[in-house]
């Protein structure tokens, strides 16, 4: 879900960045387009207890080719019914491709998929999600019916290179991060950039191999893990994306110390809270009132709950929630 809009005594502090004007529903429901499957890799090592796929679709003479950016969705109908013998309705999939799309033309889009499983309470059956297992199944050559774009405010500023980012991200929300960070490193843009991607262990880090390659070749690309069931490479205790900005906040408060910085986070709900908490910890008050305006009621961030976000706690147009 995207952060409801921003209050107007903020905006009218600092209206933040502009964003872009991004096409959106040029599929609907009703009159999708069909894709075909040309790629699915699992993007995380082979001992992660989780699939997750890279999953990529030939979007050519749809209307979604050339037509997205990443950050937005694009809608995937799986076949057949719902317990009800109602049609599949359409599930949204976060685009994890630059908006030059995975060929370099915009006519191949990606999205990160990770398989849903659960165990039925009653039966003790395994139950799987519909979609993500429709998605992650699909071989190459088989066809999808696709929707959208979907989605205008979590996406880059219209005048990218004039701002510096750091991305939180946990789990499949890495998605518009890497077609994000690709559209930015692509660009060359003098932007600086830093991502904390966050997830149990190090068998899961998603794109890890490709986001090392990114940031080895990259002066201005930090990329940074956070790994919540295990102790980090460097010998670190576990810890959440948020934990970062303990551990390195020299690094991320100088990339958020100026007016070019924003904020993005993408990922599980319970993340938001604690980024923000984090901010608040490690920013100094005049970097911080860019990102964060806190109402004295608050209190100090260790006592804040997530009821207070947009109320005591409100995040200024420089930070970008899409949590779940
Ligand atoms: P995952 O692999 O389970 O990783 C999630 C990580 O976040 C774990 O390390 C988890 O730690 C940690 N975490 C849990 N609570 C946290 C908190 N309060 N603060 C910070 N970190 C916390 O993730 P996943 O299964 O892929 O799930 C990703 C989520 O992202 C899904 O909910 C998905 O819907 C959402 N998503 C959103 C978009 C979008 O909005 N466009 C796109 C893609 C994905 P522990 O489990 O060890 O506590």
């Amino acid at each position: 879900m995207t952060s409801p809009p921003h209050d107007a005594a903020n905006a009218e502090r600092d209206p933040g960045p502009v964003l872009p004007e991004v096409k959106m529903h040029l599929h609907m429901p009703a009159t999708p387009g069909t894709g075909v499957v040309v790629g699915s890799e699992r993007c995380t090592r082979p001992k992660s207890a989780g699939f997750v796929r890279h999953v990529s679709i030939r979007v050519e003479g749809t209307q979604l080719a050339g037509n997205f950016r990443p950050g937005q969705s694009f809608g995937v109908i799986p076949p057949g019914v719902d317990a009800h013998g109602r049609p599949h309705k359409v599930r949204l999939y976060s685009i994890a491709s630059p908006s030059r799309g995975e060929d370099g033309r915009g006519t191949v889009i990606a999205t990160t998929v990770k398989r849903a499983l659960f165990e039925d309470p009653e039966t003790h059956k395994l139950r799987l999600g519909v979609a993500s297992n429709f998605l992650c199944d699909l071989r190459v050559g088989d066809s999808v019916q696709v929707t959208g774009p979907s989605g205008k405010r979590f996406v880059l500023p219209a005048n990218a290179g004039a701002h510096d980012y750091v991305f939180f991200a946990t789990g499949t929300g890495i998605a518009p991060f890497r077609g994000m960070i690709l559209d930015l490193l692509e660009a060359g843009t003098p932007s600086k950039i830093a991502l904390v991607m966050g997830v149990p262990y190090a068998n899961d880090l998603i794109y890890d191999e490709e986001l090392r390659r990114l940031a080895a070749r990259s002066a201005n690309f930090r990329y940074l893990t956070a790994l919540s069931r295990e102790r980090q490479e460097d010998g670190g205790d576990s810890m959440y994306v948020q934990d970062r900005l303990r551990s390195h906040r020299d690094e991320l408060a100088a990339v958020l110390s100026s007016a070019r910085g924003l904020v993005y986070v993408c990922g599980l709900s319970g993340m938001e809270l604690g980024v923000l908490q984090g901010l608040a910890r490690a920013l100094k008050p005049d970097a911080l009132e860019r990102y964060l305006h806190v109402d004295g009621a608050a209190g100090a961030p260790d006592s804040w709950e997530r009821t207070m976000i947009h109320k005591l706690v409100r995040p200024t147009r420089r930070v970008f929630m899409e949590v779940y």
